[in-house]
Order: C-alpha cells, then sequence, then structure tokens
C-alpha cells in the first residue's frame, strides 16, 4: 500500500512497531514480470516510500485515537432522506430506527447507499476479481524486501513482505458465476487460488497453499469511471461522500485506502476552516446571524469537494488506464496505453508524492 505522505499522520502512533522496525519494512523496489513475453520491468523505489500495511492494523490504530464512544456499531444504513422542515439529513437504519443528523459523511464503500442518495452513477463492475491473503513464516520467509507482481496469461499473482515474517499475497483473474459461491468459504476460495496459480513458479503456488485461512478472501472487483468522477455531484445539503464510497477504483496502484485517509484529512481541515472562519474572529455573533451554521457546513463541504476533485480524477484516470495495461498483452495495445500514461502522468509512481496538507 502506498501511504505517501498519510503515512506521516499515523506511523508514530504504531505502538506496536519500533521506529526500527517500521524502516524495516520499506520495500527497495517493484518488479513486475511478463510470463508471457519473457519480460521483466523493475522500477526501484526512490523518494517514495513503499510498505505493506495490513488494513486491519490501520483500522485499528485510526479507532484508537477517536474519543471514547465515538463509534456506534451495528448501525447500517438502509435510506438517507432529508428533513422536509429542517433540510437535515435523516439515516434510516435496518431496526427500523432513525438518526437526525448535522451533517453525514458517507464512507459506506462501493455500494454506497449514500452516493446512491446523492445520485452518483452506480459503481461499474470489472470483469475480475481478487483472491488475497496472508501467509506467516513463524522462522521467517527471507525473500527480497520488493514488491513483485507475476502476469502470465490474463492472471496476475503478486506477493509483499509486510515484515519479515509475514507475506501478504494476492491473485487477479477472471470472475466466473462460480465465484459468487466460492466467495461465501475460505476453504473453496483458497483451493480456487491454488488451481489459478497451478502454472506459476512453486514458491508461489506453496505461498498460497500455506496461507491462513482466515485471512483469505475473494471480491469482485469495482471502480467509479474517471468521468463519473470528474461530473458526480458530491453534495446534497449537508450529505456527502468519502472513500471508496466517492472513488471506489481497482487496486492497480494501491491508491483506493490512501486516497480514503487523504479525503479524511482534506474534510477534517475545510470542517475547521469554514467553522473557524466564523467563531474565530470578532463580532461572530453579528455574522452567525448572516452566515447560519448549515451554511457554514455547506460551505465547508464545497471546499472539501472542490479540493479532491482534480486529485481524485487523476488517480481514477491513472488507475483505469493501469488496468487496461495488466489486462492486454496485445503488444500496440500496451504501447500505446504506456505512451498515454506517460504522457499524462510522467513517473508511474509520481501519485505518491501528491502532498494532501496537514490536519
Ligand atoms: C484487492 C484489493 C487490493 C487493494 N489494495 C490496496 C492497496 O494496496 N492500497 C490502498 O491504499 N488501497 C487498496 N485497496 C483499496 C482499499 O481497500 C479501499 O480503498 C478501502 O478499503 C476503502 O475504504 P472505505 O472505508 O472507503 O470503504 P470500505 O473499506 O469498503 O469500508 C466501508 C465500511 O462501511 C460499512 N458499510 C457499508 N454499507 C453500509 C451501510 N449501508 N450502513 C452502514 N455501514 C455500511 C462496511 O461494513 C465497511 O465497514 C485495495 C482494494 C482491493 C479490492
Amino acid at each position: 500500500m502506498y501511504l505517501g505522505s498519510i503515512w506521516d499522520e499515523c506511523k508514530y502512533k504504531v505502538q506496536k512497531y519500533s521506529i526500527q522496525d517500521i524502516k524495516k519494512l520499506l520495500l527497495s523496489r517493484v518488479r513486475e514480470i511478463l510470463v508471457d513475453n519473457n519480460r521483466q520491468r523493475e522500477t526501484p523505489i526512490g523518494k517514495e516510500e513503499l510498505r505493506c500495511v495490513k488494513r486491519s492494523d490501520l483500522v485499528e490504530i485510526l479507532a484508537e485515537n477517536l474519543p471514547p464512544e465515538t463509534i456506534r456499531f451495528g448501525c447500517q444504513i438502509v435510506a438517507v432522506k432529508l428533513d422536509p422542515l429542517s433540510s437535515d439529513p435523516v439515516l434510516q437504519l435496518y431496526d427500523g430506527t432513525f438518526i437526525k443528523a448535522k451533517v453525514v459523511i458517507g464512507s459506506d464503500g462501493a455500494n454506497s447507499v449514500v452516493a446512491e442518495f446523492l445520485g452518483l452513477k452506480a459503481t461499474k463492475l470489472f470483469s475480475y476479481c481478487a483472491i488475497r491473503g496472508f501467509t506467516n513464516h513463524p522462522t521467517g520467509h527471507g525473500l527480497n524486501n520488493e514488491f513483485i507482481r507475476t502476469n502470465r496469461e490474463g492472471i496476475l499473482q503478486g506477493r509483499i513482505p509486510v515484515d519479515d515474517k509475514l507475506v501478504c499475497w494476492f491473485i487477479g483473474r477472471q470472475w466466473t458465476p462460480e465465484d459468487s459461491r466460492i466467495s461465501k468459504d475460505p476453504k473453496l476460495v483458497k483451493e480456487s487460488a491454488v488451481q489459478s496459480i497451478k502454472a506459476f513458479p512453486s514458491e508461489m503456488v506453496e505461498l498460497v497453499k500455506n496461507s491462513d485461512i482466515d485471512s483469505v478472501s475473494l471480491v469482485r472487483l469495482r471502480y467509479r469511471t474517471p468521468w463519473d468522477v470528474l461530473l458526480g455531484s458530491f453534495r446534497k445539503g449537508r450529505v456527502t461522500v468519502a472513500g471508496d464510497a466517492m472513488h471506489v477504483m481497482g487496486p492497480f496502484l494501491g491508491q483506493g485506502g490512501s486516497a480514503g485517509l487523504e479525503d479524511a484529512i482534506v474534510l477534517a481541515r475545510c470542517l475547521v476552516k469554514e467553522i473557524s472562519s466564523v467563531v474565530g474572529v470578532e463580532g461572530c455573533q453579528q455574522r452567525r446571524k448572516l452566515m447560519p451554521e448549515t451554511s457554514v457546513l455547506e460551505a465547508a463541504l464545497d471546499r472539501y469537494i472542490r479540493e479532491r476533485k482534480m486529485r481524485i480524477v487523476r488517480l481514477s484516470t491513472q488507475t483505469y488506464l493501469t488496468g487496461l495495461l495488466l489486462r492486454t498483452s496485445v503488444p500496440l495495445i500496451r504501447f500505446s496505453l504506456l505512451i498515454l500514461l506517460f504522457v499524462l502522468f510522467g513517473n508511474s509512481l509520481g501519485h505518491t508524492r501528491y502532498d494532501c496538507g496537514r490536519l
């Protein structure tokens, strides 16, 4: 996962790793192997920091740093409405209860109910799915500190060391109707993963065979098209979206989660800026009359969307083109896509240097 500047915000909060451990987790290069064309491409990691972070570790760190009782579990939203009198957003929950909110930030993922309320177009399905898992080597895996991605006959397999013992792996392959059933049973997912890469080098097959059964999962990939991101209207009243709900993209750049963290930082900053521009000046009572709280919040959400729009349009476009590149082995199409990517984005890791600013 590329974390870029976001990592600075949270790396010192990772209590279970020392700074030495964190340095050890840094990867030194990305290696792409195209077996069919008998070619290899290496991208050394320069100034960028590349490391693999377990999503659950990240979620725990973020949750632990919230004030107590901020999170309320078991609240599945089934619909969002606006109160006809006050225009306050009202969330309807699965258990039949309602929550009246001042502001709603929907970070409910790729099938977002909040995005639907905003009138955003439905996300699209790739014909591809991803199988992922972790393999623990109690005595150490002995692998080089590199991210390897191997492409063979339309199947993509990758592996990234998380630390000295844990390795994260993934497989990208065509989705089949049978996968709906397979995805519900980790044992079947693992069997299907092994079957998909049986023609790959035996060390890769062993890696998957030895993975922790609780860690394996199979998901069909979704994306919001770059043009839907560009044209989408991301605010209605005091309701907006963040993370995958706003900009779900294929995992080809490993940027979706990082972009969601950027959203959170920018949104928090925009809220503080707009609110303090009213509360923090003398004569605030008078300004409050001129500008009600609801308008301040709406202005903050507009500022957030303005700041995020082009960043996520660029990321979605680069991800979309990279996905096309990974899925084709036709030399002319590959060449055209490489040219387009170079013209539009230059350095393939340039997106990791984006600075969303500080909180
Ligand atoms: C194969 C794969 C590999 C990836 N690799 C990387 C990577 O290397 N680096 C990276 O940065 N990103 C990566 N991503 C993307 C990353 O996983 C996502 O961008 C990130 O998880 C999005 O976070 P989110 O919180 O917006 O959405 P989610 O992680 O989908 O979380 C949404 C949450 O909302 C809850 N929810 C959903 N609907 C409702 C509802 N109606 N009511 C209440 N709650 C609801 C869900 O239960 C869930 O907890 C990858 C994705 C895939 C599929």
